[in-house]
């Protein structure tokens, strides 16, 4: 039987820690969908086809991973696209309660829909698409944060500061 799971998420901007997730899901099962949440509860900085082209540019390439856009809930769209569990990522015990939450409601909702927790790789516990807005805003260095192939588009789009201006 192949294996189908969704990663969902914001990806607001998506990260190395998100790409992780997606790259590892996708060595671990047949097909992985990554659905990018359309409309976000806080009103997301990149627009949905923003989100959704640095999805394209870093995920893009891995033969078993197709990006979709989703509205409404989690447990309608797996069984739109046949996916078994959603797959998520975990950074500290900080994440698992409101994860744990999610978990059980999804299940509620869809008896056939599993959650799959993958341990946060230690070299990404502390990164999250805030921490790249808030950095990048500031004028900070963002290149351990994100690959080179959307560096640039996120931070002239992010930086408040004047070029060559320092920042006090
Ligand atoms: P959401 O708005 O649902 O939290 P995000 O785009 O922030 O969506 O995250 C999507 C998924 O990626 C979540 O499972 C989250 O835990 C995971 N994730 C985000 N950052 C990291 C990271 N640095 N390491 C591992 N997983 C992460």
């Amino acid at each position: 039987m192949e294996r189908t799971v969704i990663c969902p998420g914001s990806f607001d901007p998506v990260t190395y820690g998100h790409i992780d997730i997606i790259t590892r899901a996708s060595k671990l099962f047949d097909k992985v969908i990554v659905g990018v949440f359309i409309n976000v509860d806080k009103k997301p900085v990149f627009s949905f086809e923003e989100r959704v082209s640095f999805l394209e540019r870093t995920v893009g390439d891995l033969p078993n991973v197709t990006i979709v856009g989703f509205d409404g809930l989690l447990a309608e769209c797996a069984k739109k696209y046949g996916a078994s569990a959603a797959v998520r990522g975990l950074r500290a015990v900080s994440d698992f309660e409101y994860e744990f939450q999610m978990a059980l409601t999804n299940k509620k909702l869809n008896e056939e829909l599993d959650t799959v927790f993958l341990a946060s790789d230690a070299r990404y516990t502390y990164l999250s698409s805030s921490i790249v807005k808030n950095v990048a805003t500031l004028g900070g260095d963002i290149s351990n944060f994100v690959p080179a192939s959307i560096h640039d588009e996120i931070f002239n789009r992010l930086n408040k500061t004047k070029k060559g201006e320092s920042v006090k």
